[in-house]
């Protein structure tokens, strides 16, 4: 079980005051996706190798729906399992734009196990192909999670790990939360250098350093 642990660290570029769980950066998670990763189901569902797409995926709002249409466009037919499926039902779970769609069982972009263009998002097989930054390309709850930035209105922000309770009733019944116990504690290197991009993306340079070098 890794503890929650708070310390602050100031932005000297903005400002911002950050309330920061050292003690899950501190730790050794790293995404075991494909390595026994159990999914976010009522059940434990390795084989699946759903992650967490399993419910699609939300959207920050219509900006960002525009963006992941956009990049849908420039999808290579082989990275993309259900690029046909998709052109004639679309990525969106409604006219709303705000979730992606789901498809036997999981997020759109999910490429499942045995797809001759890799397992996956595709999204992200995408980004890898073009030497991009998944993080560029990606829907801001995929890359960010495990992590959660709360900006408040009076300069402060805290940064979380991602756990059950995010996932609203659902949560309690899942079988299983990598954030979690000991499961996904199997990193070579700190979370807070695993995630270093990530990090860098949702408190700026000068804080993600603060936080990486407080961690080691
Ligand atoms: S972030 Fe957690 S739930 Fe999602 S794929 Fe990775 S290990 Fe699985």
């Amino acid at each position: 079980m890794v503890i929650e642990h708070f310390e602050e660290f100031s932005d000297p570029v903005d400002g911002t005051r950050w309330t920061v769980d050292v003690g899950f950066l501190g730790s050794r998670w790293r995404c075991i996706w494909g390595e026994g990763c159990q999914g976010i189901l009522d059940e434990p569902a390795e084989a699946l190798n759903h992650g967490c797409c399993s419910v699609g995926t939300e959207l920050l709002d219509e900006d960002e729906a525009m963006a992941i249409s956009a990049h849908v466009a420039l999808l290579d037919d082989d990275l993309f399992q259900f690029h046909s499926w998709a052109e004639e039902n679309g990525i969106f779970e409604d006219e709303r734009r705000a979730r992606t769609i789901t498809v036997e069982g999981a997020c759109v972009f999910l490429n499942r196990p045995g797809f001759a263009g890799g397992g996956g998002c595709a999204l992200h097989l995408q980004a890898i192909r073009d030497g991009e930054r998944p993080i560029d390309v990606k829907p801001s709850v995929c890359w960010q999670l495990p992590l959660i930035a709360e900006h408040g209105d009076d300069g402060t922000a805290r940064l979380r790990r991602w756990g059950r309770d995010d996932r609203g009733p659902d949560g309690a019944t899942m079988a299983w939360c990598c954030t979690e116990g000991e499961n996904a504690q199997v990193g070579e290197r700190t979370t807070a250098d695993e995630l270093a991009d990530e990090l860098q993306a949702l408190v700026g340079p000068e804080v993600a350093v603060a936080i990486r070098d407080s961690v080691r």
